[in-house]
């Protein structure tokens, strides 16, 4: 792409004009009026903002689907850029077994854009609605312990940074590991380029069993292609699925429809109305039998009803041991756990801020209903929940909520200098820089 060329077709935009906007993350908990929101079309243009002195004094952030449970986005006083316009795949190379896509372009685009030419990801997460650049900067993950997080499939990635230069990162490059899981504070991604797979279908298979059962045989998770289980809180039960390639046609959902489990779970009721709502979901669910699907598709989980989440990735031996602490944490304080505990795994990765760094890791992510009148309902159990699987080496999903300091996940991190160097390098001012990734770094 020259400098002059077009991210988006929307309308040009002047950096002069300030019009204060409201903005806010999909689940309402991260709110917060921005100086200005700003649609750039060309790179210049996108350029311009970057260097211009009201917009570094204040800060600039970019903003993907906002499903960041994290302040990343940080939106309180800054100049905010939308790229979501700019989207769409500039390549597929079938020799190479890349794609280069546009930052804006969300999974779901990606995906259907792929299946079209006979391709596919990797990898999947439980959602398709963030845009390629917000998923990469988070190390977002999917659901298989053969495959990393979609940041360990980019192979290459376009970015400008706070000088207005645009740097290309190839696999060549030392900083690719640094650029992968990037947080939004090394610039703005322009492109990425992902390794794919030849398109297929998977054959999911869903069952009920005893959470103990579960647990006592984990192992078994590390064998397939894809799977996890739901952990029914306040209740002993699990919802264990797996999915692996198929030739099979595709046949329709034999399960009960997501909304109607989601009605179920996503409560904050007391913990034994929960427990009879969970065990009912747990039956229902637990008769979901088999489905052959498009492997995207057959990967994607019911989007809740908007709520905050904390995850943790801890190493796989730990997995079961952390699993039971929060089982008894639950018990034992009543903790009003809600929604099913979404239990998945990934394989080792090399980024250098992934929680998946070197270690296959289960990751255990827990939500809460978002009641943005009363925060403190779903922070003191989110918070408890922290408590407890930090406590099995574990380290906070970069996107959900979390209370670690910065020189606490300094101590899990052992390149966190080298990215602190390259922050630095690309961006000595802090202008990507908001209020949560200021206080990690910074302080
Ligand atoms: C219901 C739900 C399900 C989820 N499921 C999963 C899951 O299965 N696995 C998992 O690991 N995570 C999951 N997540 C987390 C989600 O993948 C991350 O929050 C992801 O970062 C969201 O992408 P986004 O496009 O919304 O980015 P945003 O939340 O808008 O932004 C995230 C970060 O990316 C930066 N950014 C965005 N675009 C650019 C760009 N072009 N250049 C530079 N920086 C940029 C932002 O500044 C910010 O720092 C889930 C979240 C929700 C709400």
């Amino acid at each position: 792409m020259t400098d002059a060329s077009r991210l988006t077709p929307g309308p040009a935009v002047t950096t002069g004009e300030h019009r204060r906007t409201a903005w806010s993350n999909w689940s309402g908990a991260v709110r917060g009026i921005a100086d200005r929101l700003l649609a750039p079309g060309t790179t210049d243009q996108l350029r311009e903002i970057v260097l211009d002195d009201t917009a570094r004094a204040h800060g600039i952030s970019v903003v993907g689907s906002g499903h960041s449970y994290a302040n990343l986005v940080a939106p309180s006083g800054r100049t905010l850029i939308d790229l979501r316009e700019h989207r769409g795949v500039v390549a597929v190379d079938p020799a190479a077994m890349t794609v280069t896509v546009k930052s804006g372009t969300t999974m779901r685009e990606l995906n259907r854009e792929l299946a079209a030419a006979g391709f596919a990801l990797p990898n999947q997460s439980a959602i398709d609605e963030q845009t390629v650049a917000g998923a990469v900067a988070t190390a977002t993950h999917g659901s298989s312990p053969r495959q990393g997080t979609l940041s360990s499939h980019v192979v290459a990635a376009r970015i400008l940074t706070a000088d207005g230069q645009v740097r290309t990162i190839t696999q060549d490059d030392p900083e690719l590991d640094g650029v992968r899981v990037h947080l939004g504070c090394l610039g703005v991604v322009l492109d990425l380029t992902f390794t794919i797979v030849p398109g297929h279908r998977l054959r999911k298979v869903v069952l009920r069993r005893s959470l103990p059962d579960v647990l006592a045989g984990l192992d078994e998770f590390r064998e397939v292609h894809f799977g996890g289980f739901w952990w029914y809180p306040h209740t002993s039960q699990a919802i264990v699925w797996k999915a692996a390639p198929t030739n099979e046609p595709p046949t329709p959902s034999p399960g009960p429809p997501g909304a109607l489990l989601s009605a179920l779970c996503n409560n904050s009721w007391p913990p034994r109305a929960a427990g009879a709502a969970h065990y009912a979901a747990a039956l229902a669910a637990g008769r979901g039998g088999a489905q052959v699907m498009r492997c995207d598709e057959a990967l994607l989980h019911h989007l809740p009803p908007p709520v905050q989440g904390t995850e943790y990735s801890v190493p796989f031996e730990r997995a079961a041991d952390a699993i039971r602490a929060l089982v008894r944490e639950v018990r034992r304080g009543g903790l009003r756990v809600c929604a099913p505990v979404d239990v998945r795994f990934t394989a080792a990765d090399t980024a250098w801020l992934s929680p998946s760094r070197q270690a296959t890791t289960c990751h255990i992510g827990v939500t809460h209903p978002a009641t943005a009148r009363d925060p403190q309902r779903w922070v003191a159990p989110l918070r408890a929940v922290d408590s407890v699987l930090w406590e099995f080496e574990g380290r906070p999903h970069w996107a959900k909520v979390h209370s670690r300091t910065g020189q606490e996940l300094a101590a899990r991190y052992p390149e966190w200098d080298r990215f602190q160097d390259l922050r630095r390098a690309w961006d000595p001012d802090g202008v990507f820089l908001g209020s949560h990734l200021r206080e990690l770094f910074e302080r």
